[in-house]
Parts: C-alpha cells; structure tokens; sequence
C-alpha cells in the first residue's frame, strides 16, 4: 500500500505561508475554521480575515499569513487548499508543474522520480479519493 511518506513530507519550512496573499476560504473553509478556533464568526473575521466583496482570505502578517508561526497554528481548521498543498492534481497532468511546485517545496521526496510520484500520488487518490497533507 502506497504511504505518502514515500513522496512527501512536510519540512515546516513555511515557504508556502509566506508572501502577500493567501489561499481564499469557501464557505466550508470558514465554518471550519470558526469551530477550530473557538471563537464568534465575527472575531474570526475582524482578527483573522482580510475581505474583499465576496472573497475572503487570511491577513498576511510580516509577509505571512497570520496563523503562521514555525508552522501552522490553526492546522485542523486550515482551508483545504492548504491541506491539499503542495499535492495539487495538476502534477498528474503537467510534468512543468510538478517541476515547478517541487521547486518551492522541499518536502517533496528529491529521489522520487516524476513517474514513480504519479503512480503513488494516484493509488493515495485512489484509495483516500482525495489526499490532505
Ligand atoms: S508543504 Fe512544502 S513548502 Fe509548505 S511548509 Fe511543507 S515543506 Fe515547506
Ligand atoms: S492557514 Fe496554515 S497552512 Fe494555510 S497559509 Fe496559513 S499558516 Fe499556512
């Protein structure tokens, strides 16, 4: 049975909670993200939230998102691009994007050739029908 340790694992190097915005929060996100944090919708998005008309996106603090500090504070209530990262479906299809996305995250496995990580990363999908890092 395919791990998924056997092509990822998160370093915590934090680079894809760094830059000037974030991933944007569905509406499941948010509801998510309320109940992890233990507070009123209304505080999370007055402390937490930057929104602009119907997008909503974490404040970016110090050029990171907010819940940013040696890794992830609000991991079990993270939007699920978050959890998806950096395993995004588009690696299957595009061997540029893999490429790429490897490029900016060393938790990707280096001795894993581009074969070998579709074949694993589809018999996870497989078996998980989706895959949350
Ligand atoms: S997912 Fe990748 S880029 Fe993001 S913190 Fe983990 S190792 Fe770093
Ligand atoms: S919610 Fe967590 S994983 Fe997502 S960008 Fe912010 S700190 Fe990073």
């Amino acid at each position: 049975m395919a791990d998924l340790k056997d092509i990822f694992e998160c370093t915590q190097c934090g680079y894809c909670c760094q830059g000037e915005t974030t991933v944007s929060l569905d509406e499941n996100d948010q509801k998510r993200m309320v109940e992890a944090l233990a507070i009123s919708e209304a505080e999370v998005r007055e402390k937490y939230w930057r929104v602009t008309g119907s997008v909503v996106q974490m404040k970016i603090v110090d050029g990171h998102c907010i819940f940013y500090d040696e890794g992830c504070t609000v991991h079990q209530g993270r939007p699920w691009r978050c959890a998806q990262w950096p395993l995004h479906p588009s690696i299957l299809s595009d061997r540029d994007n893999f490429e790429t996305i490897r490029a900016s995250c060393p938790g990707i496995k280096r001795e894993v050739s581009y074969e070998d990580f579709c074949r694993i990363l589809k018999e996870i999908m497989a078996a998980q029908g989706t895959v949350h890092c």
